[in-house]
């Protein structure tokens, strides 16, 4: 978090979760900061017979929001009602009580440990459900304290520590609502929530975050990432204009959102969305898309260990699922670079950008390589799926990654694994590869604009002050476009741009320009995109 004032203000700096500008007052939510050591432990079956009645309140309350959530949360909500009911988590927390402990920090004890279990696990699903535990380890916590859960006026901005979703769920979110947390994370459920239900958020404010005061006014700035509190009347009038810009902008992308993309002139373009996983698919409806253009699975490599086949192979079942019949691009581990993996990526390079990143790593490591490969090709039997490399400078990379799929697939039809064999395409985002793309003999190409500007413009992508640099629209820029799309036509195979240009409303018109009829961009960008591929945007 970064802090800066102007007169009277004072501006907090985090990440942005959920797009949108609110104006309103603040309320900090302090229920979800809570002791337990003080309360003595009474006589051992009093105190089971607390925790027991503190646990079926939990799930009575549970029950309640999940019956006031949409369809959408009710998964969530049933998957920690099961989880409470389930006798094996408050097994440890009932020993300890038979030892002569209080309720409050038995239970606690119990679910700390198995918090730290889940938050450990290999698989990224365990790994996120540590959250749903969280929530209630604190849920139960509040009713054995016999504390009032606090309620959130409507229309204000929520300050807390984190937020769980089941909290979430029991709020009224209404015109000026907003949440600034102090940590949290924008791919977490209660982001995808607060994405889902149009309340702006921004999370990793930091602790000074709660040194602020219920009843201040404050600005959140959802897009931005950033909250100000006590804002003067320059930034108040410069909000109320962005204001009614932002929700002139949502109505044109809620009326383009579900419809197919369609230049002015009739002719169709491909709009696919791109992902760090199935998570964040879950609250999404596939009708928007056309499938999905990139799939980053850096999203399995961010645990304590390297994920196994069969939890790579679970993750890609529940995208392909999520896709129906859609193509899905899976892209093969791009780790390095600005994406570092522990244990994996090599520490100590000077210019991590033109290192060993990519598909020069799973060369470099074919053992982790070969593994998600063999994922892959049994996940294939599940949808449509092409599989894409990244980082390909060299008509050899290509070769010695197909060597690599070819060997792959051979072991499992040796050992009559059900599999299928992928489509195998490139990224096209090292200019090597965009100059001289006849040379490459690829299934198909995906450009990835974001490195490929940062190569052809000598501008680091993560050096924000060479941000004007970044420009998709340069001609050099489009001209490797271009030329991209033109090698496509010409040997009839498909040609994608993945990288945020894609999804920038003001730069589609340039991209189309090239040629190219194939976007995969972010989900929220949809709606906007394909407003600008119809020219709606420019009246
Ligand atoms: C790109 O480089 O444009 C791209 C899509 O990949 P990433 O941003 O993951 O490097
Ligand atoms: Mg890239």
């Amino acid at each position: 978090m970064t802090k800066g004032t102007a007169v009277g203000e004072v501006c907090l700096i985090g990440r942005p979760a959920s797009p949108g500008l609110a104006l309103s007052r603040l309320f900090v939510l302090t229920d979800s900061v809570r002791s337990t050591a003080a309360r003595p432990a009474g006589d051992p079956a009093r105190e089971a017979e607390r925790l027991r009645g503190a646990i079926i309140e939990a799930i009575r309350e549970l029950e309640e929001v999940s019956r006031q959530a949409q369809e959408d949360a009710r998964e969530m909500l049933e998957f920690q009602i099961a989880m409470l009911g389930d006798e094996a988590l408050a097994e440890a927390a009932f020993a300890t009580i038979a030892d002569g402990e209080g309720a409050d920090v038995a239970w606690r004890a119990a679910l700390d440990s198995q918090v730290e279990d889940y938050a450990n696990a290999e698989d990224e699903y365990f790994r996120a459900r540590s959250a749903d535990l969280t929530d209630l380890r604190d849920r139960v916590l509040r009713v054995l304290s016999g504390e009032e859960q606090q309620s959130v006026p409507a229309g204000t901005v929520l300050v807390a520590l984190d937020l769980p979703p089941s909290r979430f769920l029991g709020i009224e979110w209404r015109a000026g609502s907003a949440i600034a947390l102090a940590g949290g994370s924008p791919t977490s459920h209660v982001a995808l929530l607060a994405r889902a239900r149009g309340v702006p958020m921004v999370v990793g404010l930091g602790a000074d975050l709660m040194a602020v005061k219920s009843g201040q006014e404050a600005m959140v700035d959802g897009e931005r990432g950033i909250l100000v509190v006590a804002p003067n009347e320059t930034t108040r009038a410069a909000a109320q204009s962005r204001e009614a810009e932002i929700e002139q902008r949502s109505a044109v992308a809620r009326q383009y959102q579900h419809a197919p993309a369609r230049l002015p002139s009739g002719e169709a373009v491909t709009v696919m969305i791109n992902t760090a996983g199935p998570d964040e698919l879950s609250l999404l409806d596939p009708a928007i898309c056309d499938g999905i253009g990139l799939v980053r699975s850096e999203f399995l490599f961010h645990g304590p260990t390297l994920p196994d086949e069969e939890a790579q192979y679970r993750a890609y079942c529940r995208i392909l699922e999520w896709a129906g019949s859609r193509p899905v691009t899976i892209r093969t581990l791009d780790a390095g670079g600005d994406k570092p993996v522990k244990g994996l990526t090599i520490d100590d390079e000077g210019n991590p950008f033109l290192g060993m990143r990519g598909i020069r790593l799973s060369l470099l490591k074919p053992d982790v390589f070969r593994v998600q490969l063999r994922a892959l090709c049994r996940a294939a039997t599940h949808g449509n799926l092409k599989v894409m490399l990244p980082m390909v400078a060299t008509p050899r990379d290509l070769a010695e990654g197909r060597a690599h799929l070819d060997a792959v697939v051979s072991d499992l039809a040796a050992r009559k694994v059900p599999h299928v064999v992928p489509p195998l395409g490139i990224m096209v985002e090292v200019p090597a590869a965009a100059i001289a793309i006849d040379r490459f003999d690829a299934d198909f190409y995906s450009i990835g604009s974001n490195d490929l500007i940062q190569y052809v413009m000598a501008a680091a992508r993560d050096i924000a002050s060479l941000s004007d640099y970044a420009d998709a629209s340069d001609p050099a820029v489009l001209s490797l476009i271009a030329r991209t799309v033109a090698h496509g036509k010409q040997t009839g195979r498909e040609v994608s741009l993945c990288g945020d240009a894609a999804s920038d409303p003001a730069i589609v018109p340039h991209l189309l320009g090239t040629g190219l009829r194939s976007l995969s961009v972010s989900a929220s960008s949809v709606g906007l995109v394909k407003a600008a591929i119809a020219g709606a945007l420019d009246r």
